[in-house]
Order: C-alpha cells, then structure tokens, then sequence
C-alpha cells in the first residue's frame, strides 16, 4: 500500500513547498475512518482513497485536490461530518469532498424526473469546481479497476454501462483522454467480455506476426528525422480494445480487416516543428489521401491538438502519425487536469481555465429554466437532453435547437440576416451541406455571402418555427416582387404593340379593382389580370396597332418565381426561344420548335435572353447520348464534359442492350455555343455512337 511518506515525496517531487503536514494528516484521518472497512476483493478500504490520491499525484494535481482523494468517500461511507471536515481541513477541502459525495449520490438509472433533477445536482456540482469532477473520473476509474471483484454479475454490468454512458464522455468531454480509454476498455471487458477476449487475441496476432514491427518503424522514421535538424521523440502506441471495437462498428469492417493497430508519435518542441515534421513525413513516405487531418488549426472540442496523417510507412503498411509538441501531448492525455497540475511559477494560475467548460454552466440554466424536467429528459445518458441538441458557435457560444436542427436552423438561431444569407457551414471545421443535422456538441461556422437568399428547398429541411418563418417570408417578398416586376414588363410590352408611349397614367387601377399600381402589376403578373383586358384598357388602343418588335428580357428575373424553364425542352442561352404565359405561374420558356407549345389557346409573349446576350448563368441541357456498351464508356464521356468545363447534373441509363447503352444526361454549361462544344467533342470519341440534344 502506498504510505504517506510515499505519497508527500510524490507531490513534492513537482511542488516542493507542498504541505507535508496536511497530506500527513489527511491520509492518517482517511485510514481512522474506515477503520476495519472492506473492500470487495477483501482488502482494506483505505486502499482506495490511498490509489485515487496517488492518481491524482502523478496527474501533479495541486494538494486540495490530493487531500481530497484521500478523503472523498469518509462522508459517504463513515461517520464523518461535513462540520467536522471543514474543521479540521478548512472550507475549500470540505467544499471539494463534499462535491464528491455528491456526485457518488446520484442514481442514473431511476426514473425520468429523478434524472433530470439528479443531473441538475450533477452539473450543479461540477460546475462551481471542475476538481470535484477530476476527483470523481479518478475514483471511478479506480473502482473500474477493482470491478472483477465483486460478486453480483449484474452489478457489475450496472456499474460497467454508467462508466461508458456518463463518465467515459465526461472523461473525454474534458479532455481526460488516459482516463477515459481505460475506462472504456474496462467497461467494455465487463459488459462484453466475449467481444473483448476475440479482439484481444486479434491484436495478440497481429502483433506476433509482425515482429518488433513497432520497434523497426520507429527507428526507420528516427532515420528520416536525421538530417532534419528537428529533434524528435518517437514513439509507438498500441489502439484500445473498445477503440477497434467502435471502429468495426462504424466502419463495419470485420476483425480480420483490421490491421493497423499503432499509432505512431512524433513529440517535437514548437508547433512550427510540427508542420515541419509532417513535411518531412510526406516527403519521404506516400500519403493515403483523405487521412490528414489538423487538429493544430482546428482544435478538437475538448481542446485536444494535434497533426493527423496516415502514410504507407517504412516497412510498406500503412501507419497512422500524430505529430504534437510535448505540452500537446500532455493536455491530450490529461485535458483539464493538465491545466489545474501545479506550476512552479504560478500556482493555480490556470483557474481561468474552466471558462471553457462554459457548457457545464449553460446545461445547468436550461436545466434550470425548464419546468417540468421530464419534458427536456428522456435518457440517463450525457445525451440526456432528448428533445434538444446543444452546438457552439466558433466563438463558443452555446445554441440550443430542438433534435434533429439542421446547419440553416442554426443560422437563423443566431441572427434572421445570418440565415438569410448562409451559403455553406463548416462543422467541426468541415464543410458540410446546408441541411446537415446538428449532433450535441457540434462546433458550427456558418459562412455568409451578400448574394445568397433563402431557397424554397430549404424550408423542406428546416425544423424550427424561426427559420420555416423567415424563409417563408423572404420566398414570399421575392415571389411578390418578382410577379409585380413581370406585371410592369408585361403591360410595358401591351404597349409597345401600340404607338402610345407607355405611362403609368393611362392605368386606370380603379377599373381592375386594384388600390396600387403595385397591385395591378402584381395581379398583371399572376395573370389575374389578362394581357388582353389591359390591351382593351388602353385608349384607342386598336388605332394604334403597330407590330411588336420589344421582348420581355429575362435577366431580370430569377428562374423559377415568375419565369421558368419549361422542362420539355431545355432551353437554354442562346436558343431561338418563347415565352407562354401560364396563369399562377408567370411565363413558361420554351424553344420555339418545342412541340408542347403547339396547344391552342397559349398567350404567346416574345421573350429574349439579354441586349447583348451576356448573361453570368448556366442552364441544363438534356442529351440522348449512345454508346458502346464497353467498361470504360462511362469513365470516357464523364471525362470528355468535365474537361469541356461542363458538368452533369443528372445521369440515367434508358436503355441497355449487349452493344449499346441509351443514356439520358443533363449536362450543367454556360450558352449553346458551349453545348455545341460537349457535343462535338463527344462526337470525337470512339465509343460514342450519336450525341443528340433533347
Ligand atoms: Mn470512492
């Protein structure tokens, strides 16, 4: 057992003007009151606060926080009071173990009510001092450790599912990541024990097969470094078992395909080494794309840094590297603790530190402010908030939306112009679609553009009242003005098939029922008012009938409002083209030789691209395009338009025989000259029978 001389030179060994006295004491009135006390596996309960308060130690925790392993089950489990404690230990330790025992109170797996009450205390706990929270992760782990020895199977199930629902993520949620992995790993072995030996023996092979595999990798990356002028320290780390476990789980890949089983560290001085290092990495083995990842630039949540990338190493496998420098290191193994530990100069400086933990507080006021708990509860989990979803802004900032907001809900949640003009979102510092659904604890960066407006799509996606409404809105003011705007062009063309020049004085609103000209346009627009009754409107009209050389231009106009693209025919710029007026609707584009426009009783309006037919827009092109059924066929044509600058937007196979494929693409370019182009070149290419626009 570890005795108190032990204990003090350990903390002495990184706080030389620890209070001896005080651990001395501590230790001495900890083993007083459990007095004869038993452990499960039959060893004195002593050694329990004795092996937490040496965790702690080698965390280099500050004294309160050592005493308090010491002393954190004597109010729990002896007759000691909280009066007495403060007595003899002062209001801060009291405080401390106090927290603990609180914590050690609380019951998961009752009721609704009771565990949203219970995690209020939770929280309420943890919040005033994150140390009751390290406190309580240590004696966890410790009572993990000793799980094999008690009894009851289902006990220890209990205590195994608890470990990995709420304090292996709060473990992480703070950065703790050493205790959290064995957490893991222990309780995994306790709820899973088959899984865990299979897994077990899995990695025991792996590492019998490649022998000193570990060990000549580092050494052969040791040789790279040489010349390097960076002086590194590396070194290999074996996965966790409920780590691979997770892995095939998400990756659904079996135990025989997993094969990378270290993680290899390069510990450097400076961050600027860092990047260096990785150059030297990727300079002299080949990258696998798509592994890199910088977490130096974009810490992850709990503040853990590092540069992530996977190569195919020395000895031909592929291998994963992680390059920190040594204080990175330490914060990714002890995370908050790392920042609470004793620092020479400036002891305790670091106690600013728990404002980033700003979301224990803020689960804390929702917590709080909701009246019935039950309702905001429905699970024992950290992701208890069943009914809502908590994300950060970069900033920090906590947002709270319902489950199952998405990225544009969140814009909305922080401003109406932010949603209004969100054009793409980075989550986690990856770029993301609009309409991805927020998990808990997402960091999320909405990226704005003035020239973005809310799109009709996204209201099929958006969940909360704020963003439906204010998208809502904004279609609806468009819609308005986008009508009103073809009104006015619409009455502008009536009279320019006259000699009377066009005022809005000769507009009679009152005839058409309208109070505004607004309004008349509006309804001019819809084709509530037809372009035939306006022409009756206008004096003399019929004496002044000359023939109509204007056409409405469609540049003013957003596609899909009040002027649309007929989908027959696919226009696009630079066709001969149509306009048909369709009421509710507004003008209908087709091709002038498109056959749908043959129908009787169509209201014909000359429409035309632009004056100088100089648009800044792409439209989609329907091809028939046939070719030889041959493998690389596909690869050839999706080849040719993505080098011709255009792109396809939908893709179907019509029709399959032995020799020839039938394919129906939509392909994304700028005019016809530039369909003219895809064309010819597909034309060129010799498994490709005939091109033919639609
Ligand atoms: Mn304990």
């Amino acid at each position: 057992m570890l005795t108190s001389s032990e204990l003090i030179s350990l903390v002495k060994e990184y706080d030389p003007n620890a209070n001896a006295d005080l651990l001395r004491r501590a230790y001495v009135f900890a083993m007083e009151a459990h007095g004869i006390q038993k452990r499960a596996s039959g060893s004195p309960y002593f050694y329990h606060p004795a092996e937490v308060a040496r965790f702690l130690a080698e965390l280099r925790l500050d004294v309160q926080t050592v005493v308090t392993g010491l002393l954190h089950d004597v109010l729990e489990d002896t007759k000691v009071s909280f009066e007495e404690l403060e007595e003899i230990f002062g209001a801060e330790i009291a405080f401390l173990v106090d927290g603990v025992t609180k914590l050690s109170k609380i019951n998961y797996t009752s009721s609704k009510i009771h565990q949203a009450e219970n995690f209020r205390k939770f929280l309420l706990a943890i919040s005033q001092d994150i140390r009751v929270l390290i406190v309580k992760l240590v004696d966890r782990l410790n009572n993990m450790r000793t799980l094999n020895y008690v009894a009851s199977i289902e006990k220890r199930k209990r205590v195994a599912l608890e470990t990995l629902e709420i304090y292996a993520p709060l473990a992480e949620r703070i950065g703790m990541n050493v205790i959290k992995d064995e957490m893991e790993d222990l309780a995994f072995y306790n709820l899973h024990p088959n899984e865990y030996s299979a897994i077990a023996l899995r990695l025991d092979q792996i590492r019998n097969k490649d022998n000193n595999f570990v060990q000549n990798t580092v050494l052969e990356l040791k040789k790279v470094f040489k010349d390097s002028g960076i002086s590194v320290n590396i070194s290999g780390r074996e996965k966790k078992i409920y780590s691979v476990w997770k892995k095939m789980q998400t990756r659904n890949i079996s135990l025989e395909q997993i094969n990378d089983i270290v993680a290899f560290r390069v510990i450097v001085d400076t961050v600027e080494q860092c990047y260096m290092s990785l150059g030297v990495i990727h300079t002299h083995f080949q990258i696998m794309p798509g592994r890199f990842k910088d977490y130096i630039s974009i810490p992850k949540l709990n503040n853990y840094r590092s540069l992530h990338t996977t190569v195919i190493g020395p000895l031909k496998q592929a291998i994963e590297v992680q390059i920190k420098t040594e204080e990175m290191h330490r914060i990714a193994d002890e995370g908050v603790a790392a920042h609470w530990s004793y620092k020479n100069d400036e002891v305790m400086a670091h106690k600013d530190d728990t404002k980033n933990y700003g979301w224990i507080k803020s689960l804390l006021t929702i917590l709080q402010n909701s009246g019935n708990p039950e309702e905001v509860i429905d699970h024992s989990k950290l992701e208890m908030f069943e009914n809502e979803v908590f994300c950060f802004t970069p900033n920090g900032d906590l947002i709270t939306l319902p489950r199952g907001a998405t990225a544009v809900d969140f814009a909305y949640e922080i401003h109406t112009d932010i949603g209004n003009t969100c054009i793409g979102v980075k989550i986690n510092g990856k770029m993301v679609p609009l309409k991805t659904t927020l998990r808990n604890g997402d960091q999320v960066d909405i990226i704005t553009s003035p020239y973005q407006h809310p799109e009709a799509a996204w209201e099929r996606f958006v969940i909360t009242g704020k963003a439906k409404a204010c998208i809502k809105k904004f279609i609806k003011a468009q819609e308005k003005a986008e009508f009103t705007a073809l009104g006015l062009q619409l009455t502008r063309y009536v009279f320019s098939s006259t000699d009377i020049y066009f005022s809005e004085d000769l507009i009679d609103i009152k005839k058409f029922s309208c109070d505004s000209i607004g309004k008349f346009y509006y309804n001019v627009g819809k084709g509530i008012i037809g372009v035939n009754t306006i022409r009756m409107a206008i004096p003399e009209a019929e004496n002044h009938m000359i023939i109509n050389e204007n056409a409405i231009c469609l540049i003013d106009f957003t596609p899909g409002i009040a002027v649309h693209f007929a989908e027959c025919c696919h226009p696009i710029l630079g066709d001969k083209i149509i306009g048909v007026l369709v009421p509710q609707k507004g003008i209908m584009v087709h091709i002038t030789s498109c056959d749908c426009i043959e129908r009787g009783g169509n209201v014909f309006i000359k429409v035309k691209w632009n004056q100088d037919d100089e648009m800044d827009a792409t439209f989609i092109a329907r091809l028939r395009i046939v070719i030889l059924n041959e493998t690389e066929s596909f690869a050839i044509i999706t080849n040719i338009i993505s080098s011709n600058e255009a792109s396809i937007t939908n893709l179907k196979v019509e029709h399959r025989s032995t020799d020839f494929f039938d394919l129906l693409v939509d392909v994304k370019v700028r005019d016809v000259v530039h369909l003219g182009e895809v064309q010819a070149a597909l034309r060129t290419c010799s498994s490709v029978r005939s091109v033919r626009r639609l």
